[in-house]
Formats: structure tokens, sequence, C-alpha cells
């Protein structure tokens, strides 16, 4: 297997040579919250898959719905008005889900680049049904991450994203995300930082012209990125600036949405409704390649009103809305409801955050401890905490290597450690992906 791997695998995000430098992890079985290699080595997911098994491997209802669904309908197409039961109870369903969120039509895609590039369409088709066919542009943050499809990477807030794939989309413009650990205005009060963002927002509006922006997309909580959480009152700040400007807010919840950040979706988090919510990742818990894009009233409004019958034409996929991906997600829907996730989530979210907090104590090169707000957590490593020199490569490989032998799967992002664990994992299994760290950090000190 090991041989195959480096000879016939193209990873993603990874450097081909990378699988025939380093001992590559096969995993060969799943169960719980558990992970279990080639090697036989048992481990705790830290990672979630890559945050999106929300309820662990081993989530019975998930996998009795997909049974069931292969024998009743394994496959249609939603197009042109053919639709099937799956799909319209799984709409009841997300409706009710994301009506304290404003949000009440489902868009279906078969992930989250999908996600994001439905909603950019959507946004641009809006403005021009509406006859402000001008509004063309994207604003987003740097540092936030928004796929790997041209309009999702044109987004990107990390340049790492884009510069080998450009030119990209013409008109997207990235503004200062909330990271307080580095920013351009050497910020470190959240409060303040955010207030200094807001400002760069409206700057970059009045030089763009608020009439050629089509919408802003964000993360609520910044995941791939780094965990950025911004202060509580940069979202909605960012709500009000859309307003009264009349640019679209896209909130990029294919991580966030589902209980990840300690409540139903990141939006709710910081008390905002967003036009239009993009989603995918834990909506089947890993189960199923589905998406879906979440609209409110008012915007699917100007679609259903409009009298051209240009409306939503030439934007959809063979697998929007797939049977069996829709009698994933509304088993797991059911699921994540029944066992209160989230509140498991923000629980468990500060038991890490406070156990990474003490971790940061111990050792040097812990410059910063991002989290605490559901199970999304991160560590940024430096070789000097003074200057915040991003630690090299082979400290971070030898942190992990042995968090990993010691117990639990982490991931390693540049120079940040990241997790993101299946959100039913208890207090045990979090003590375990400390522990693990705590070896990991004490190999390298
Ligand atoms: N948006 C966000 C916020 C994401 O985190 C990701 C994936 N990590 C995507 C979009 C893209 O999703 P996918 O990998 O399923 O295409």
């Amino acid at each position: 297997l090991k041989e195959n791997n480096a000879r016939s695998l193209w990873h993603p995000m990874a450097h081909p040579a990378d699988s025939q430098a380093n001992p590559p992890t096969i995993v060969t079985g799943a169960r719980g919250v558990r992970i279990t290699d080639v090697d036989g080595h048992e481990v705790v997911d830290g990672v979630g898959g890559l945050w999106n098994v929300n309820l662990g491997f081993s989530c019975e209802p998930i996998k009795r719905a997909i049974a069931q669904q292969l024998e009743e309908l394994p496959y249609y197409s939603i197009f042109r008005g053919v639709t099937n039961d799956k799909v319209i109870q799984l709409a009841e369903e997300l409706r009710d889900f994301f009506a304290p969120d404003g949000l009440s039509r489902a868009f279906y895609t078969s992930g989250g680049s999908d996600s994001v590039e439905t909603a950019l369409r959507l946004a641009r088709q809006y403005h021009k049904i509406r006859g402000e066919a001008g509004r063309v542009k994207f604003l987003s943050l740097k540092k936030g991450y928004h796929g790997t499809h041209f309009g999702g990477a044109s987004v990107n807030g990390n340049a790492n994203f884009r510069t080998a794939y450009e030119p990209l989309l013409a008109g997207c413009h990235h503004i200062p995300a909330p990271y307080a650990y580095r920013n351009p205005f050497n910020e470190s009060d959240p409060e303040r930082l955010a207030q200094l963002c807001l400002s760069a927002l409206e700057d970059e509006i009045a030089f763009q012209g608020a009439g050629t922006i089509a919408a802003l997309i964000m993360e609520p909580i910044l995941g791939a990125g780094g965990v950025i959480v911004p202060h509580e009152s940069f979202m909605p700040g960012v709500r009000e600036i859309c307003d009264r400007h009349g640019i679209l807010l896209i909130a990029d919840e294919v991580i966030t949405a589902f209980g990840r950040t300690g409540d139903w979706t990141g939006s709710r988090h910081w008390g905002v409704k967003p036009d239009m919510m993009t989603t995918a990742k834990a909506i089947t818990n890993g189960y199923f390649p589905f998406g879906a894009v979440m609209i409110s009233d008012a915007v699917a409004e100007v679609f259903e009103g409009d009298e051209t019958g240009a409306a939503a034409i030439g934007h959809g996929y063979t697998y929007s809305g797939h049977p069996v991906g829709a009698a994933a997600a509304l088993a797991c829907l059911e699921e994540t409801r029944r066992l209160n996730v989230p509140e498991n989530a923000a629980a468990r979210g500060r038991q890490i955050y406070e156990g990474l907090l003490a971790l940061k104590e111990k050792y040097d090169i812990i410059g910063d401890v991002r989290g605490g707000h559901g199970l999304m957590s991160a560590l940024e490593l430096v070789s000097d905490p003074v200057a915040k020199t991003p630690i090299d490569k082979q400290t971070i490989a030898t942190v992990h290597e042995t968090t990993y032998r010691a117990g639990a799967m982490v991931r390693m992002s540049g120079h940040n450690i990241m997790m993101s664990p299946p959100l039913v994992l208890t207090e045990e299994d979090v003590n375990v992906i400390l522990t693990a760290l705590d070896a990991g950090f004490a190999a390298v000190s």
C-alpha cells in the first residue's frame, strides 16, 4: 500500500513528492471518534475527517438511511422541474433548521466549493435581475478560505491559494481579517481590531464604489485560515455595512453550520442573518458528498418574481440534490438535533481551549492559542515568541508525528496545528488529545 500510494496517488494540497518523502498515514478503519491505520495503531481523530464528521464514524441512523435510499431511489436528477421526495423533505427540514437565520430556500450542491460557486453566481444574477448589472465585484477577508473553484479561489484570502491559478475572477478584493496575533494595524485588542477592520471595509467600498459590488463572503469564524475568531462586534458590523450599501452578505458556513461553533450556525452565534449561507461538509456527517446554499426570502423572491425568465438559468450540477445525499442529510439533521450536539461542542470546546492555554504556559513555541467557541481550535507555533517567527517545518512535523504516536490525529497547516474533532467526543477523549499534544511538544522542547 505504501509503495502504491507513492506511485499512483496525487494527494490534494500536498506536493507530489511528499508521499515518497514522508511515511504516509494510511487509514483503514474508523469507529466512534477513533481511526485506525494500516499498522493497527488507533487514535482519537482530532480532525473529525476534515471538519465534517461531527457525529463520529459510527452513526447508525445515517447508515440505515443511506442503505434504504439505495433500495428506493439511488439516483435521479433534479433538473428543469423534475424533483424527488427526499430532496423536498430535506428542503422542508432545512427551512425549519435555518429559520432563525432568516433562510428559507435550499439550492443543492455536491460540496463546499460548489456551494461557494453557487452563492457567487446567484449573487451576480440577483443584481442583474434587479437592474443593477454593474454590481459584479466580490469582497472577502484576508485569511478566509472559500474552496477551490475559480470563483472560490478568487475570493480566497490567502494568496497561496490564488497565485498559481491567476488570472482569476476580476474584481475580487480582500480586506484585513480580525486576526489579533498578526495584523497590519499592530492591534491586539479584539474589539478595537474589529473596528479597524470594519473601517478598512468601508474604505474599500468607497474606493471601489458601492454600486460595483455584488457581495461580501466571509466565514463567521475563519477555519482553514487558522481558526480566527472575530470579536462579537465584527460580523454584526459587516452586516450593517452591507445593508447600508446594498451588498449581499454570504456567510460561508461550510465548516461552521450544524454545531461546530457551539451554536447551530456560526451566523447565529454572532446574531447575524446573512442573505445566503453556504453549507456542505457536516451536512451528511462526511458520509456523502453533498451541500446546500440556503437563501433568504428576500433574495429568493427576486428570482421568483423575475419576469424575463432568465433567473437561475445555467446553474446546477448533475449531483445537485442527490437523493442518497438528501437521505443522509435528513438522518444527520435528526441526530444532530436529538443529541443536541452544539451543547456538547460548546462544553468540550471550552475544555480543549483551556487545555491548550495550559500547554501555552508550558511551551514557548506556542505563540498563540485560538478557539474557545465550539470545537475548532488552533495553535500557532513560533521559534521566537517576541519576533513571532514561524516555526520550521521539521519541528512541526515532529510535534505532529509524536502526537499521533501518543494517541491523537491533529492537523498541520503551515506553522499551525489545528483541531476540529467530532462534536460528540467525551471529556475523556479531549484529555487524550491534550495529553498526546503534551507529548508532541515535549519531544521538541
Ligand atoms: N468554504 C469553506 C469555509 C471551507 O472550509 C471549505 C473546505 N475546507 C470550502 C469552502 C470548500 O469545500 P470543499 O472542500 O467541500 O469543496
